[in-house]
């Protein structure tokens, strides 16, 4: 292979890997391969580890468009907090977890580090973005300064504003009205390092094309660069870290230029909830999204050893996380419904997986979850 063509190789290897996220299994994504028309991204069968996994966006124009939403990590009650089990999306090998649970009158203080929270000094829990981190500590800190009368409020406010599927829908409506000028600069951004550059470099050579060639990309990537920072303040005002990320990685590489309505639209709904996006799907992956936080908030895994206190926040906030999910709208009882029996010998089913047993099964010992029966689904408040 002679230069040019490795200096290609390696630009498309560059670009490739900008089209790649590596994300917490916990983050729903949604993602539009053409501009709209989102539907359920699915991680990588290949890559991934129990935590992560590779989301790939898409590579070719128009470039389509990601959202990356996440629910939260954490259970607050009025009494305490404490980690909770990341919600499973999908059944892929489960990391272990162990939950941490801390009363209020022992949480000093709440920072910020990256995409971790920590408490008094020290890592509490990881969550998927910057931007969800910043918001949940925002909220952890009114709740550690409140009185205990007042926390259930603050949470339910919280929680409300997480589902909000009209804000949602709001703040994607106004990403579009403000990138489309934005798209159309990637856009031919692409054009001109992916087509017109080898074909002309291959047709007439170095020596009279790389003047204008650099000019054209230059101008397109200060253009790009000028108008994504534009738009990130008007979509994303709280967020002066990633403003900063997006400004230095599109002004320092075309590449990274190309790919910047994916960096706008990362931080974007990183604040919401999976739920408020399930409106913005279509109906089997909506359907598909409301079970599964259904099955999170209302069949809590079996495990062993687990502080009162953890377990006294997890029962809490699961409730919580049905009633939101009620003002908004949505009834997650009914989302998770039993499945019809299989066979006549049949009684249970496990929630998680859906796997049908006979009698005689009490725990589907993949998920640690109960099997509850076929005929009816049991009711959350009476199980906890
Ligand atoms: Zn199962």
């Amino acid at each position: 292979m002679d230069a040019l063509s490795q200096f290609f190789t390696v630009l498309a290897l560059l670009y490739a890997v900008e089209c790649v996220r590596w994300t917490p299994r916990s983050t729903l994504v949604l993602r539009a391969l053409a501009v709209r028309n989102f539907r359920r991204a699915r991680f990588s069968p290949l890559f991934g580890s129990p935590r992560a996994g590779l989301i790939w966006l898409q590579p070719l124009p128009p470039l389509g468009t990601a959202l990356l939403v996440e629910a939260w990590p954490v259970a607050p009650s009025p009494k305490g907090l404490s980690t909770r089990e990341p919600l499973e999306l999908e059944l892929a090998q489960r990391a272990p977890f162990q939950a941490q649970a801390l009363a209020w009158e022992h949480v000093e203080q709440i920072g910020v580090r990256e995409s971790a929270i920590e408490v008094n000094g020290r890592e509490f829990v990881r969550c998927g973005s910057n931007r969800a981190a910043r918001e949940l500590a925002h909220t952890l800190e009114e709740l550690a300064q409140a009185r205990e009368e007042e926390r259930a409020a603050l949470v339910r406010r919280a929680l409300s504003r997480a589902f909000d599927g009209g804000a949602l829908r709001a703040r994607v409506e106004r990403f579009f009205a403000l990138t489309r000028g934005l798209r159309i600069l990637c856009n031919a951004q692409f054009v001109v390092l992916a087509v017109a550059t080898p074909v002309a470099v291959y047709t007439w050579g170095t020596l009279w094309t790389w003047a204008p060639l650099a000019a054209v990309l230059l101008g397109l990537n200060i253009a790009i660069t000028v108008k994504a920072r534009r738009a990130a303040r008007e979509l994303t005002p709280d967020c002066p870290d990633e403003l900063q990320r997006l400004t230095l990685s599109c002004a320092l590489s075309p590449i990274s230029a190309l790919r910047a309505l994916d960096e706008l639209a990362r931080p974007l709904v990183a604040d919401l909830h999976p739920l408020s996006a399930a409106a913005l799907a279509p109906e089997p992956d909506r359907a598909e999204i409301l079970r599964l936080v259904a099955v999170d908030a209302l069949y809590p895994r079996r495990v062993e050893g687990v502080a009162p206190l953890a377990l006294e926040c997890e029962r809490w906030f699961s409730a919580e996380i049905v009633a939101a999910a009620a003002r908004a709208g949505h009834d997650l009882r009914a989302a998770a419904a039993p499945p019809a029996p299989e066979d006549a010998g049949l009684w249970g089913y496990c929630p998680r997986c859906r796997r049908q047993f006979p009698v005689g099964h009490e725990v589907c010992f993949d998920c640690t979850t109960s099997i509850e029966p076929l005929s009816a689904a049991p009711d959350a408040a009476a199980r906890t």
